[in-house]
């Protein structure tokens, strides 16, 4: 049986004629490249403004009853060059009056917002000689908003499957009284991730304008490594600490149906990108670290109180001050007589009075400490289960930049290992981490 490739392509990769140039190159190179999820156009250059930005500013324009016809006229202008561009026979303006005649029926955002992946898909089926197929069509949501994923599999595998191939528009689908709805935004990654797991893909090769995901943050970390390989798990824990690389929801469909992600790159194909996999293959040889994340922001309220220890349910009540007050615990490090609540500093100070009090009056404690601008720091990899002398050589690094580390917490699944220090110190330390830990 032959393989399935599902590729998504985002919208730098689609930006103009000559990057959908490049895409038509890929997919054709592989005849296993069957299903084609595209994002609308999105910026040639720094300053230029992605066609879904274009869209949401002329939704608000015609909802604040403005004159919307410059900004629709600026998005019929970028599709006309491509369209002039790719040589191809395709009546914009006719698309765009469509539009234009349905937004004065005062239909939500969702559907203006949707129509640049509508229309880049038929642009570039057009140019590829490829079927449209429109994700109103395949893609559904119930009442509640959420993604019907049975009926979504079923009715998106039952069409594709008559076709050789075909180009699906990222971003929506449809509501149960037909209107569109959009996922949040740089959902085409989930439309890919559904595609691929309603076709029974072999792998999702998700194209953009990296090489693939880094080991470190390269705002902080001069020209990091690329990760070649990475759990789901891994890249969970990577991405919840600040790494990105994909729409956090787009993992969960293919995830569950163990089809690997490939992020790879539309300007330089030739790179292997980043293989994102359940397990990995078995000759794969990766270092005991995979990345390094982090995110400032915290602060800890450290309760001190004197055989606390012996104390049933001291703890539980203190989260559950947090809990009611609608603020999520990030860690929890205890001592004996002490127990320290990490969360974020924002939330915390909007509510910072009521919790105190709650701390005060329901358990009586001797102490209490706030401690503010605190980074935290993620350490991930699988590898550190196995591997002697990791955490030595992380407090080695950190000793050695002068960091003084505020606070630790291994993960009880022992694949990462967060640390907390100043955000004065926060470059320093990821600085000083990427340097001893990650092979480079
Ligand atoms: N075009 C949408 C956005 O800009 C969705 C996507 O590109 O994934 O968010």
């Amino acid at each position: 049986m032959s393989r399935i490739i599902t590729v998504k392509f985002g919208g730098t990769s689609l930006a103009d004629a000559s990057q959908i140039k490049k895409v038509a190159g890929i997919v054709k190179s592989n005849p296993e490249r069957k299903c084609l999820v595209a994002s609308a156009p999105g910026k040639r250059s720094k300053d230029d403004i992605k066609v879904t930005d274009l869209l949401y500013s002329c939704y608000s324009e015609f909802a604040k009853g403005d004159e919307y016809s410059g900004t629709l006229a600026k998005i019929r202008e970028r599709y006309a060059s491509i369209i002039r561009e790719l040589g191809i026979t395709f009546d914009i303006s006719a698309e765009i009056d469509a539009i234009d005649q349905e937004m004065r029926k005062y239909p939500p955002a969702d559907f203006l917002a949707s129509r640049g992946e509508y229309l880049n898909s038929k642009i570039i089926a057009e140019f590829l000689g490829w079927p449209f197929v429109d994700a109103a069509e395949v893609i559904f949501f119930n009442d509640n908003g959420f993604l019907d994923e049975a009926k979504t599999f079923l009715t998106m595998n039952e069409r594709l499957r008559e076709l050789p191939c075909a180009v699906i528009p990222g971003f929506y689908g449809s509501m149960p009284d037909g209107s569109i709805k959009t996922f949040s935004r740089g959902g085409s990654d989930i439309t890919g991730s559904i595609v691929a797991r309603s076709v029974k893909a072999d792998i999702y090769e998700n194209w953009t304008d990296v090489s693939g995901m880094l080991s470190a943050d390269p705002r902080i970390v001069d020209s990091p490594r690329v990760i070649e390989y990475i759990t789901y798990t891994e890249l969970r824990e990577l991405s919840y600490m600040g790494a990105s690389v994909l729409h956090e929801d787009a993992v969960f469909p293919v995830r569950a149906a163990g089809i690997p992600i490939n992020i790879r790159n539309t300007n330089s194909p030739g790179d292997n990108g980043t293989l994102i996999a359940a397990t990995l293959p078995p000759d794969v040889k990766r270092g005991a670290v995979t990345g390094i994340a982090g995110r400032k922001g915290f602060s800890s309220i450290r309760v001190e109180k004197s055989q606390m220890n012996g104390e049933t349910g001291f703890g539980a009540r203190l989260l559950y001050i947090f809990s009611r007050n609608g603020i999520p615990f990030e860690h929890c490090p205890t001592g004996i007589d002490t127990i320290s609540v990490v969360v974020n500093s924002l939330m915390f100070e909007a509510k910072r009075d009521e919790i105190l009090r709650g701390i005060k009056n329901e358990l009586a404690p001797d102490f209490i400490t706030i401690e503010k601008g605190l980074a935290m720091i993620a350490v991930v990899g699988e590898g550190m289960v196995s591997v002697k002398g990791v955490a030595a050589k992380i407090f080695t690094a950190l000793a050695g930049a002068g960091v003084n580390i505020r606070m630790i917490d291994q993960g009880s699944d022992e694949m990462n290992i967060i640390i907390g220090v100043d955000e004065a110190d926060y470059e320093k330390s990821i600085n000083a981490l990427y340097g001893a830990m990650i092979e480079h």
